[in-house]
């Protein structure tokens, strides 16, 4: 699929600050933050929404294991943690990557 995430990021193609990465996530500094501290949590497969998410154990686990990791790491560095699924997260990506061209 045509995004910077499988493209990109999951081949390692962009480089990225990981903050956590098993075989069916990864969690890592976003490369142009939205906020002054912005997290991604991703997949390594390409999913077009969470109406298609494929929802299997292996994958819900590394998920919901990604977002302790990086709740962890706001909470003891940056006062606290908002989560945003992954879809609002690319919109808002697209948008910011729409208005820099
Ligand atoms: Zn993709």
């Amino acid at each position: 699929m045509e995004d910077i995430y499988c493209q990109q990021i999951i081949p390692g193609k962009l480089k990225v600050d990981m903050v956590f990465e098993t075989d069916q996530v990864m969690a890592f500094h976003h490369t142009k933050p939205y906020w002054e501290h912005h997290v991604v949590i991703i997949p390594k497969t390409h999913i077009d929404s969470l109406s298609t998410y494929p929802n299997t154990p292996a994958l819900n686990k590394d998920i919901f294991e990604a977002i302790k990791v990086v709740t962890k790491l706001f909470e003891e560095h940056y006062g606290g943690c908002k989560h945003h699924w992954y879809k609002l997260e690319r919109v808002a990506y697209e948008k910011q990557e729409a208005a820099l061209k």
